[in-house]
């Protein structure tokens, strides 16, 4: 996923905005509106998702939206305003599996400063292996280790945490995992 495309027009007021160092001795180039002086800033966004397991094995969604159309991943996607990283995991995995889970604790966070986004994951249990995916997925389905696809897996987001939830099983533990993608 690319950036966000540039802001244009100023969100008070409607004006082209330019991009400037702001006057305020900040040292990043903003989006300074010339006729009324806001400032927009733009900050990295959290992407919630989940690790939904039954079993030895894991929840995927093959999407039905691009980017990555057609390619496997674990239920995830932009934090809303007004939710907690909880709620947002949550909501995620029942728009796009139509899983019902309950939510462990918090597995992986990774940043993705390229895109200017955080991925954040938790384990899930799910309470049963039937799914009602929404229109983002074309099918929900388990997969065990070994079925893994792990070449048509959507985002290296999702497989870095799928090698760690695999990972973190054999050894019988589950910790919480930080990590760049670059
Ligand atoms: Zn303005």
């Amino acid at each position: 996923m690319p950036f966000r495309s540039p802001i244009k027009h100023c969100r008070n007021c409607g004006t082209a905005v330019v991009y400037r160092l702001p006057d305020d001795g900040d040292t990043r180039e903003r989006a300074v509106c010339p006729a009324c002086d806001t400032i927009h800033y733009e900050n990295p966004l959290n992407v919630v998702g989940t690790v939904p397991y039954f079993g030895d094995k894991v929840l995927l969604c093959k999407r039905n939206i691009e980017p990555a159309w057609g390619k496997w991943t674990l239920p995830a996607g932009f934090m809303e305003l007004g939710e907690t990283v909880a709620e947002g995991a949550l909501r995620e995995t029942d728009e796009e599996a139509g899983a019902q889970i309950e939510l462990e604790d918090l597995f992986t966070v990774l940043s993705v400063p390229r895109v200017g986004q955080v991925h954040l994951f938790f384990r899930a249990k799910l309470l049963s292996d039937k799914f009602d995916p929404g229109h983002e997925t074309i099918e929900a389905r388990l997969f065990s280790e070994a079925e893994i696809p792990w070449e048509e897996i959507a985002f290296r987001t999702v497989k870095e945490t799928l090698q760690r939830f695999f990972e973190d099983r054999r050894q019988g533990r589950f910790e919480v995992h930080t990590g760049d993608i670059r």
